[in-house]
């Protein structure tokens, strides 16, 4: 398959439920950058803020976000942790580490789950390490809407879904869709 013909995959396709390999890096090679890409402007068309390579059918260890600044949501590029990206970012092999002690929590979606929404709590604090397409090894902490996104789009590469890990009331709200999707 190439680049071009990736689409997200909804559930119930089995990517979605397994652990993704390691990406080979550094160097990054020219078929994962070009998946990168790819995934980026599919995020881009859906009008999300993060994709992980298992929503386009791939069982990588690899995901791509992108958190406008929103001064309006109160979301800012001043913001100390990073709450927002100043680009889209391709984040290969990550690792979270340090949560905060504090769960908040926040309504999300997911590419991968038309018409669900429900609220999932998660801390509000992070910390990711990552290798960049370059093929650096950077860490970053995040706050805010950045570091929820890290966390969802990190438990794709797990298997882990948003219905997993729903506040109850929520997950009864959106029973009928969760059923209608096969999960
Ligand atoms: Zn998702």
């Amino acid at each position: 398959m190439t680049p071009a013909e990736l689409r997200i995959v909804t559930l119930p396709h089995p990517v979605l439920r397994e652990k993704a390999r390691p990406v080979d890096a550094p160097p990054i090679s020219e078929q994962v950058a070009a998946v990168a890409r790819r995934m980026i402007d599919l995020m881009f068309q859906a009008e999300g803020i993060g994709l992980a390579a298992p929503q386009v059918g791939l069982p990588w260890r690899l995901f791509v976000a992108h958190v406008p600044e929103d001064p309006e949501e109160g979301r800012t590029a001043a913001a100390s942790p990073a709450e927002c990206t100043a680009a889209p970012e391709v984040y290969l092999n990550p690792v979270l580490s340090a949560p905060s002690a504090d769960l908040e929590p926040f309504e999300e979606g997911c590419l991968s789950l038309p018409k669900i929404r429900g609220r999932v709590m998660r801390p509000s604090q992070i910390t990711i390490t990552a290798t960049d397409p370059t093929g650096n090894r950077f860490t970053r902490r995040a706050g805010g809407l950045l570091a929820r996104c890290w966390q969802h789009e990190m438990d794709h590469l797990d298997g882990v879904l948003i219905i997993d890990r729903m506040l109850q009331p929520d997950r009864l709200k959106n029973r009928n869709a969760i059923k209608a999707l096969g999960g």
